[in-house]
């Protein structure tokens, strides 16, 4: 971790701003190269995650890595990983609304500082809280979107894979193939100095979707 990111991740480490410190066992704030190009957000730390402090370590994780690995060539020295909330909700249950905010400090200090180029978000939790939206991933992923300076990429959660089968693993490796694209790309101008929204191009409308609420 780089200095600053590391004097944020020793703030963090203590906090209290939502209940989830309670029932804690540690705070897991993120892994990887502080000056990555490529950010992965998650929605929050499992029971693995909050045993050994990293993102991304049980089975979703392994699914992940090996899809990253195969799609883009790439490992965790390469980006940096994170999620939406830092503490782990009890039993697995989804973040609330009120634990995504009070986290949601620590998650735009690590994009500050790792200023990635490239974000992908991971299910639905990090693709709403980033882009501001009440749309699901199955509508949200299949395009990219400005991000500041930055791309995201919205794919969906491995946890979905793993319980939705071919259609959304082909899918999330199409996601991850985009992400490789933007990455290869040059960087893009500011958002808010770019053309006027009216004078852009339409974006791509992804795919029909598979009709399942496990990917609302
Ligand atoms: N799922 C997430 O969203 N994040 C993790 O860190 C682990 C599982």
């Amino acid at each position: 971790m780089s200095n600053d990111l590391q004097v944020v991740a020793a703030e963090a480490a203590t906090c209290v701003r939502c209940g989830l410190a309670e029932t804690r066992t540690q705070v897991v704030f993120g892994v990887g190269d502080p000056h990555a190009d490529l950010l992965f957000v998650g929605e929050g730390p499992g029971a693995e995650e909050d045993r050994l402090g990293q993102p991304f370590v049980g089975r979703s994780g392994k699914l992940l890595d090996q899809l990253v690995l195969e799609e883009m060539g790439l490992t965790r020295e390469d980006f940096y990983i994170a999620n939406v909330v830092k503490c782990r909700p009890p039993e697995n249950r989804d973040p609330r609304p009120q634990e995504i905010e009070a986290c949601r400090p620590w998650l735009e200090q690590q994009l500050a500082l790792i200023a990635p180029r490239v974000v992908v978000t991971v299910g639905n939790f990090a693709a709403r809280t980033l882009l501001g939206t009440k749309d699901g991933i199955t509508k949200l992923r299949g395009r990219s979107y400005p991000f500041g300076s930055a791309v995201l990429v919205p794919t969906f959660h491995p946890a979905a894979v793993l319980r939705g089968g071919a259609q959304p693993m082909a899918q999330m490796r199409a996601d991850l193939v985009r992400a490789k694209q933007a990455l290869g790309e040059p960087p893009a101008t500011p958002v808010a100095e770019a053309v006027p929204e009216s004078a852009r191009p339409e974006p791509p409308r992804p795919e029909p979707a598979p009709d399942v609420r496990l990917f609302d």
